[in-house]
């Protein structure tokens, strides 16, 4: 059932626009930490909600690396630790080649949608620069909200004033996917490159 053209693209940025792994992470710490384990570090942060509380801007770096010290006795400094931290992402070529012809068509306005926090959104613009092609941003960390809340969503939908019918969202994750079809956002699932570009055609002609 088709409703209409998509006029606007909304990207999610993890492992869509470029992928991540959170595993460098604690794999990083533990290399410079003798006695620690990798994944009672993890899953320490994750019972915590560290993660969590970081992309929606209720935890600043310097409280997660204090808490994080205290409680597995790091030897670790604060500028190695965040080093460490933000080094976790590499490029989806395939998706860089089709944001930089997007924005050269000029037919969709287009939107970045992320659950992300301060120190990895400014590392990712600094080194994957074809994110910047993005102007309009909404961060979760800025927005207090992170998907898949509906909040988020409504919130982009009246702020940009976007027709929900005729705005198309591209994430990996497929609960934010449901949450956008929910308020009659498009979805693509994106997982294999070929077939969002198939799912696409479809879409769009
Ligand atoms: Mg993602």
């Amino acid at each position: 059932m088709k409703t209409g053209k998509i006029e606007n693209i909304i990207f999610d940025l993890g492992n869509t626009l470029c992928f991540y792994d959170f595993y460098y992470f604690y794999e990083g710490i533990s290399r410079l930490e003798k006695k620690l384990n990798p994944a009672e570090f993890r899953r320490y942060i994750i019972n915590k909600k560290l993660d969590i509380k970081l992309i929606t801007g209720r935890l600043a770096h310097k409280d997660l690396f204090k808490k994080l010290k205290k409680k597995f006795n790091l030897k670790t400094g604060y500028s190695d630790f965040i080093f460490l931290y933000k080094d976790i992402f590499w490029e989806n070529t395939p998706m860089k080649n089709f944001l930089e012809q997007v924005s050269n068509e000029k037919k969709y306005k287009l939107f970045l949608l992320s659950n992300t926090c301060s120190h990895h959104i400014n590392y990712i613009c600094k080194n994957f620069p074809y994110v910047n092609l993005i102007r309009n941003r909404i961060l979760s960390f800025k927005v207090k909200m992170k998907k898949p809340d509906k909040r988020i969503f409504r919130f982009v939908i009246q702020k940009y004033k976007l027709n929900p019918e005729k705005t198309l969202l591209i994430d990996d994750l497929m609960e934010n996917v449901k949450s956008a079809r929910s308020l009659g956002i498009k979805g693509i699932h994106y997982s294999k490159h070929k077939s969002f570009l198939r799912q696409l055609n479809i879409l769009i002609n």
